[in-house]
C-alpha cells in the first residue's frame, strides 16, 4: 500500500508547513525522540534566553531584579503572560510560578472551604499519584479522612472515564473538584467546558490539572469560567527539566486571598515595604509564595516564542496528523503482534498514544537500544508522544519499522520485562 512507504512519509514532511521548526530543537544525536510528553526538548531560543540570565547575573549581580534585558522581579509575570494565549485566558490571569504539585497545594488551600454537608473532594481513579497524594494531605490537614472525603471517579476499562460518571458524582456533599484536563496514560481528553458547567450549576469550584494539555491542544479556560488550573512546563512546553509551573485563576476570584501565603504574592509596589500586613497583588500574582526560581523560568522566555509564533491551532492540527498516521501504520504493520490501542482513536486523544502490550517494559528498552525514545507507564503501556514542532511523518515511519522488527524477531527477549527507576 503506498500510504504505508517511506517515500509517502517523505511526501508528508514535504507538505508540512511546520516541518522547518525540527531545526530549532536540539534533538538527541542519532535518536528518534517520542517522549517529549515526559520531557520536551530543548530549544535554540530556549538555551539563548538561558544564556542571557545567566549573563544577567554574571554582569549584574543583584541589580539583575530590576535592571538588565529580563528583569527577574517581573519574569514570572512575563513567563505567565506568555501562557495566556495557551491556556485561553487573560494576561492578568496566568502566572509562573511553583511547580504542578505545589501550585496544586496552593489552590485547594484557597478553594476548598468545606462547610456544612459540604466536605467531600472529588477526582478521579485514573488521576497522576503526585495530585492524589496532594488532596489526600489536604484533607488530613483538615481533619477528614480521605478514605471517605476523597471520592475518586471509576472508570469502566482502566482507560478512560465517563463524564456522565462525574457529573453524576458532583453531588451536595462536594466542596471541590480536580480533575485532569488529558489523562496521563490514554490521552483522553475531558470535555472541559462541559464539566465546569455542569460543576457550577452545582455550585462547585472546579479546577484542572494542564500537564498533558498546555502546549498539546487548545483551551479557552477564561470563556467557559474555569475556576483554576495548574500545570508543569516541562513537558509539551519544553521549558527543561524542573522548570518553574503555571498557574491560572479566573478574574473573578481576584481579591481572593491565597491559601498559602508568601510575600512575592504582595503588590510589587509594596512588597519591599516590609509590612507585617500582606498587600497582595490583584491579580494571579498574589498566588505566588517565594522568590521565584530564576533560572528555571530562563528557558520558557525563549521556549514560548515558539508557540506565540506558531500558534496553538497549527500545532493540535498537526498533532493530530501525526497520531493519525502514526495510528493507522499501527493498525497495518503491528497487526500480528497483540496491542492494543489504548487512546481514544477519535479526536478527543490528546498528543501521545498509548500501545498496551504485556512486555511493554522490555519492548521500550529494546526501542531505546535501537535508538527510539519512548516511554513506558507501568503496568503495561508504551507512550509515543510525536511532537508538533519537532517530530516528523519520517520520525514515525522509523518507529513503527523498528517497533515491527523488534516484534518479528522478539529482540525484546533479550531484557528483563521490569522498568527502570525513572519511568
Ligand atoms: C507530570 C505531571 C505531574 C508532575 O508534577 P510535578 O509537581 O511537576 O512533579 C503532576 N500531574 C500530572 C497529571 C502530570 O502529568
Amino acid at each position: 500500500m503506498e500510504t504505508l512507504t517511506l517515500a509517502y512519509a517523505r511526501a508528508l514532511d514535504e507538505q508540512d508547513g511546520l516541518a522547518a521548526y525540527k531545526e530549532e530543537f536540539y534533538v538527541p544525536p542519532h535518536a528518534i525522540y517520542m517522549d517529549g510528553n515526559s520531557l520536551g526538548l530543548l530549544s535554540k531560543r530556549a538555551e539563548q534566553t538561558m544564556q542571557e540570565l545567566l549573563e544577567s547575573w554574571k554582569l549584574l549581580g543583584i541589580d539583575g531584579w530590576t535592571e538588565g534585558k529580563h528583569q527577574w522581579f517581573y519574569l514570572s509575570e512575563q513567563v505567565g503572560e506568555k501562557m495566556a494565549p495557551l491556556v485561553g485566558a487573560k494576561k492578568e490571569e496566568t502566572i509562573a510560578t511553583g511547580s504542578t504539585t505545589t501550585n496544586l497545594h496552593q489552590l485547594v488551600a484557597t478553594f476548598y472551604k468545606p462547610a456544612g454537608k459540604r466536605t467531600k473532594i472529588l477526582a478521579d481513579e485514573l488521576n497522576f499519584p503526585s495530585d492524589i497524594y496532594a488532596l489526600q494531605s489536604q484533607l488530613r490537614l483538615k481533619g477528614y479522612d480521605p478514605a471517605d472525603h476523597l471520592i475518586r471517579v471509576a472508570s469502566p476499562d482502566g482507560r478512560f472515564l465517563r463524564e456522565e460518571d462525574i457529573i453524576a458524582a458532583m453531588t451536595d456533599e462536594v466542596a471541590l473538584i480536580v480533575l485532569p484536563a488529558v489523562l496521563y496514560r490514554s490521552g483522553q481528553i475531558l470535555d472541559m467546558e462541559r464539566l465546569t458547567q455542569a460543576a457550577h450549576e452545582r455550585n462547585i469550584p472546579i479546577g484542572f490539572d494542564l500537564c498533558h494539555s498546555v502546549g498539546s491542544i487548545e483551551h479557552a479556560l477564561h470563556e467557559w469560567g474555569t475556576d483554576f488550573a495548574f500545570w508543569c512546563t516541562y513537558k509539551h512546553l519544553n521549558g527543561g527539566p524542573g522548570s518553574v509551573g503555571g498557574l491560572y485563576i479566573h478574574e473573578k476570584h481576584f481579591g481572593t486571598l491565597p491559601g498559602l501565603a508568601g510575600w512575592f504574592g504582595s503588590k510589587k509596589e509594596t512588597q519591599f515595604d516590609m509590612e507585617h500586613t500582606m498587600d497582595p497583588a490583584e491579580h494571579v500574582g498574589a498566588f505566588q509564595i517565594g522568590t521565584p526560581h530564576v533560572l528555571s523560568l530562563a528557558p520558557l522566555l525563549g521556549s514560548l516564542t515558539l508557540f506565540d509564533e506558531v500558534g496553538m491551532s497549527a500545532i493540535r492540527e498537526k498533532s493530530l496528523k501525526l497520531t493519525s498516521y502514526l495510528l493507522e501504520l499501527i493498525k497495518h504493520e503491528l497487526a500480528a503482534y497483540e496491542f492494543t490501542i489504548g487512546n481514544p482513536i477519535d479526536d478527543s486523544r490528546g498528543g501521545h498514544i498509548l500501545l498496551e502490550h504485556p512486555e511493554a517494559a522490555r519492548i521500550c528498552k529494546a526501542l531505546k537500544q535501537d535508538g527510539v525514545i519512548p516511554d513506558f507507564r507501568a503496568p503495561n503501556g508504551i507512550r509515543l508522544a510525536p511532537v508538533a514542532l519537532y517530530n516528523s511523518y519520517e520520525d514515525i515511519w522509523h518507529t513503527v519499522q523498528k517497533l515491527k522488527i523488534i516484534m518479528e524477531e522478539k529482540r525484546y527477549e533479550q531484557f528483563e520485562n521490569k522498568r527502570g527507576v525513572v519511568a
